[in-house]
């Protein structure tokens, strides 16, 4: 069996920041990180536009206070503002660190860290390199993983969760390349898996953004929470949903509907394009629905409306956001400094995930930990996005709770033992569940499922929802639960497989769609990025709550759980 002191699942920023963190505090600790694909290749990787953080360079007019009030606002005062008030005071320390381990940060003139407006924030206060910015901090967090020696499995991809008697104890795994299973003991393990955009027919994200740490947790008996939360983000590019940087929208572009008018003046006149992206992404919806949005040739009635570079001129898009003109331009053929993009909203950001508390540690329950057990970054939930994640708050979350949670870790396994497994029954069942899968004789292909499953979701569990819609969804969702026993795979062999990842992949994306359903059936109002037609009002005396939702093969339960309310007492939320 193999063993680690630590064992950590996903190589995105945060996995990569809390293995650091360890090593660092505490360099004799062997620690390992495990992911399903080389961590440079994480969605991490892909981030644009931005971390939020206080430095002043640009408003000095700024404050941790006021970064923490915008983000609690932004998320519709579900946020657990104990939470919010760490990320936001550690906001500027993490991101000099960053600096000083050689992440190459766009400039002011002076030399200083530039800063950038973004949506739901009253201040410049997100520092960029240019729309790259996942790519240019993931780089310098991987080249640090291999000088502090973090002991790298990288294409190995994670099935099962091993825990017993409420102690998380390692995981079971297995290499990509050859489909050997072995089995890990740790003192403690982390998950940072990331998202679950996948579960959308629409999304940003990439392909292996598909919720399993969030569904081998849930079917370990973790509680998830406030899964009913998710983020469209308002400027997919139609029609293939990739992700068009809110940096454009802060850098001044325009929103525009088939009339030509700049519809956010409607909706939110102070913010503009600028607004929250909840607000924004309903907005575009209402415009579409409206018969305002633009169709392929320009006429109206269309499935999507303009964002419009145009009057920014060539410069200053090649300058600041020169990665989504080459998005534009690479997938449409479009040249953003003659004409503008056709957008519309796309799934991409889990607001929700596994409950932990500031050191990362996992809940049990509304007032439990599981023990040796930790997450942070997308797949957990801290809670400090709330019912609605602002732009920029996501690569800080991942940077500032990684490293806590590193911290915390480093300083658990100090004086713990390995724990005891029984290898061989855990090695027999993961062979047996792949040996099942490469011996199914059933007649649907994967891609038919996931295609139904994620389709299913879009139409019934989107923007807008109502207890019917959702209702149906929940119906067609256990429908095509039945089907999974009925997927082939033409891929017999064991060398390099990948069409059992995507079928352990799918019934992950199914564990995720069902907890995202009930959640939102059971939350009657809206709030943030749950808006429902049919209670569309916030509902303080009843739903200023965490949904915590235990999965079981029997059904989905509910439980809530309070708000850390210590700094902002809820008020009306307007832009
Ligand atoms: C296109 C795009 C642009 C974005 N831009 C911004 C931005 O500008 N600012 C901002 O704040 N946020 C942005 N976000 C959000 C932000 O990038 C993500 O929330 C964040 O990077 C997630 O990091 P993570 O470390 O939690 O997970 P990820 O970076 O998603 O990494 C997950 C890791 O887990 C591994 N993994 C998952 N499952 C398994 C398994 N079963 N076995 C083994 N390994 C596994 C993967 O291989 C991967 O290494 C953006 C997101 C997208 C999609």
């Amino acid at each position: 069996m193999l063993e680690h002191d630590v064992i950590i699942v996903g190589g995105g920023l945060a996995g990569c920041r809390a293995a650091l963190e360890i090593k660092r505090t505490q360099p004799q600790l062997n620690v390992a990180l495990v992911a399903k694909t080389h961590p440079i290749r994480s969605h991490s990787v892909a981030a644009q536009g931005g971390m939020a953080a206080t430095l002043k360079n640009v408003d000095p007019e700024d404050s941790w206070e006021a970064h923490a009030f915008d983000t609690v606002k932004g998320s519709d005062y579900l946020a657990d503002q104990d939470a919010v008030e760490i990320l936001t005071r550690e906001a500027p320390d993490v991101v000099i660190e960053l600096e000083h381990m050689g992440v190459l940060f766009s400039r002011l003139p002076d030399g200083r860290i530039a800063q950038r407006a973004f949506g739901g924030h009253s201040h410049r206060r997100t520092c960029y390199a240019a729309d790259k910015t996942g790519h240019a901090i993931l780089h310098e967090l991987v080249n640090n993983l291999r000088r502090y020696g973090v002991c790298i499995y990288d294409e190995w991809y994670v099935m099962q969760l091993i825990l017993e008697d409420a102690q998380a104890k390692g995981v079971v795994m297995f290499n990509i390349l050859d489909t050997n299973v072995q089995v890990v003991r740790a003192k403690a393990v982390m998950f940072a898996t990331g998202g679950y955009g996948r579960v959308f027919n629409t999304t940003s994200n990439d392909y292996a953004s598909t919720g399993d740490g969030l569904a081998m947790s849930a079917v370990a008996g973790v509680p998830l929470a406030d899964m009913e939360f998710v983020q469209f983000h308002p400027t997919g590019l139609y029609p293939v949903g990739v992700l068009i940087s809110e940096a454009v929208r802060g850098e001044g572009a325009y929103l525009i509907n088939a009339q030509g008018d700049r519809f956010m003046a409607n909706y939110a006149p102070k913010q503009m394009e600028l607004a929250p992206r909840d607000i924004t992404s309903r907005a575009i919806t209402l415009e579409i629905r409206a018969g305002r949005g633009v169709n392929s040739d320009g006429s109206a009635g269309g499935p999507f409306v303009y964002l419009d570079l145009r009057h920014m001129g060539k410069e200053q898009i090649m300058s600041r956001v020169p990665f989504c003109w080459e998005e534009a331009h690479r997938l449409l053929g479009i040249d953003a400094v003659y004409q503008p993009m056709p957008v519309r909203p796309t799934g991409h950001y889990s607001m929700g995930g596994i409950p932990v508390n500031t050191d990362g540690q996992v809940r049990s329950s509304i007032d439990g930990l599981v023990e040796g057990f930790f997450a942070a970054g997308e797949c957990a939930c801290v809670s400090v996005h709330g019912a609605n994640r602002l732009g920029s708050n996501s690569l800080l979350e991942c940077v500032v709770y990684g490293r806590r949670t590193g911290a915390a870790i480093a300083q658990y396994v100090l004086n713990r033992k390995f724990p005891e497994i029984d290898e061989q029954s855990y090695l027999n069942a993961a062979q047996g569940e792949i040996n099942n899968l490469l011996e199914q004789s059933g007649t649907l292909r994967i891609a038919q499922v996931r295609q139904a499953l994620q389709d299913c979701m879009s139409q019934y569990c989107g923007v807008f929802r109502t207890q019917e819609l959702m209702s149906e969804g929940l119906n067609q969702l256990k429908q095509l639960q039945q089907q999974l026993p009925q997927v082939y795979l033409d891929d017999k062999d064991k060398c390099w497989n990948t069409e059992i990842i995507e079928a352990l992949e799918l019934r992950n994306l199914m564990v995720v769609g069902e907890l995202i359903l009930t959640s939102a059936l059971n939350r009657q109002e809206s709030r943030g990025a749950h808006s429902r037609e049919d209670y569309p009002q916030r509902d303080d005396t009843n739903f200023l709550k965490h949904t915590l939702a235990y999965y079981s093969s029997a059904g989905i339960e509910l439980q809530y759980k309070p708000v850390s309310i210590t700094l902002f007492e809820p008020q009306e939320r307007k832009y």
